[in-house]
């Protein structure tokens, strides 16, 4: 069986090795060690501004929409995973949709300003598949009309937009670190924000605390634990070698599929150092898609309709129309990518799409 993805995982004895410690301390969770020394290795390793390690990649959202202070209607993109406009709803704002540019399938930037009412208070959207948003129009947009902008990075461990790391941009920028992310500690996540959020952000992800018997404001616990800090530790070494061997794989996979005409491959928008996360394929029509999911699933290969449905036809939002966004929803399959896929695998997988365009 060839599944969508396959989580790395590090030689079992250097993940040992690592967890050893939290064993010979007897300290588990409450920033220890471990997570010190992983947020400073990650924000090492990506040149990156503070970091603040979480136990998955939804809190840091929820977090950064409480701490922010936002209120009313938050535009966002309806192209992403569920976790971007439910963490808008759980924490009672309104996501107002603004459709995707086609081409590049992140939020359409020359959209938004028509979206924006006297009850908006942010833009969240999300560099989905690693390719970035207009962070620069986005960031003009939000300066004139006062807004807060918040990044779902999820996808974007590793990439680098006009040389600096994409966690840099927005008021804050949240990662996932899930196991079928590009880099994992199995559950996890974290947020990105400078000097001027990094304090509120840091309270708001143990409980509000500022000191030992000290609290400001209301908290939540999002802390990342060490037996998870020990998985990213023992994984970040192998990283640029997942990586290279990812792109081999997108390599072979755009040489056997870049010419056929009924389908499209991503475009990664210009001075992008890109993470090689995803490899969606959209096709020219839905039952196009079917056929092709169906063909590969007959041969014990599980490629996943990501991302699908459309975020502004989940049944508890007000959703806006959203024609490309839903008709790319329809259309998109995300084929096998992973550090062990091996290449005659990869030749089949194109043989079997290519039986059906
Ligand atoms: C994976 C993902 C999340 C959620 O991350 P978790 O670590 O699973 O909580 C949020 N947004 C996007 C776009 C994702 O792909």
């Amino acid at each position: 069986m060839i599944n969508v993805t396959k989580t790395f995982l590090p030689p079992q004895e250097e993940y040992n090795f690592i967890l050893k410690y939290a064993w010979d301390t007897g300290w588990m969770t409450n920033r220890g060690v471990l997570v010190k020394e992983l947020e400073h290795k990650i924000q090492n390793y990506l040149q990156s501004r503070p970091i603040i390690a979480m136990t998955n990649g939804t809190l840091p959202l929820q977090i950064a929409i409480k701490a922010l202070g936002l209120t009313g209607e938050i535009i966002t993109t309806p192209f992403s995973y569920v976790a971007t406009t439910s963490s808008i709803v759980w924490e009672g704002c309104s996501p107002v949709f603004v459709d995707i540019d086609p081409k590049y399938l992140t939020i359409d930037e020359t959209q938004i300003e028509a979206s924006i009412t006297k009850n908006t208070s942010a833009i969240l959207a999300t560099h989905v598949y690693g390719n970035p948003c207009n962070v620069e129009a986005i960031d003009r947009i939000a300066k004139t009309y006062n807004l807060k902008v918040i990044y779902d990075a999820a996808h974007c461990f590793g990439v680098q937009y006009k040389g600096k790391s994409i966690f840099d941009y927005g008021d804050v920028s949240t990662c996932s670190f899930h196991a079928t992310k590009l880099f994992h500690t199995g559950e996890g996540g974290a947020l990105f924000c400078g000097s001027k959020h990094y304090d509120t952000m840091f309270y708001h992800h143990n409980f509000g605390h500022s000191g030992k018997e000290d609290f400001k404001g209301v908290g939540i616990n999002a802390k990342m634990s060490e037996p998870q800090a020990a998985m990213g530790l023992a994984v970040l070494p192998h990283l640029e070698n997942i990586m290279a061997k990812r792109k081999s794989i997108i390599d072979h996979y755009n040489l056997g599929l870049s010419k056929s005409l009924n389908i499209k491959l991503l475009n990664i928008r210009p001075d992008t150092k890109w993470n090689y996360s995803y490899l969606p394929v959209i096709f020219d029509t839905p039952m196009l898609m079917s056929k092709v999911k169906l063909g590969l699933e007959k041969e014990g290969i599980y490629p996943r309709r990501y991302f699908y449905p459309s975020l502004n036809t989940l049944d508890y939002v007000n959703g806006q129309n959203c024609l490309i966004s839903e008709s790319i929803a329809d259309k998109v399959l995300c084929l096998p990518l992973y550090h062990s896929l091996k290449l005659h695998e990869v030749k089949h997988i194109i043989n079997v799409v290519k039986r059906y365009l």
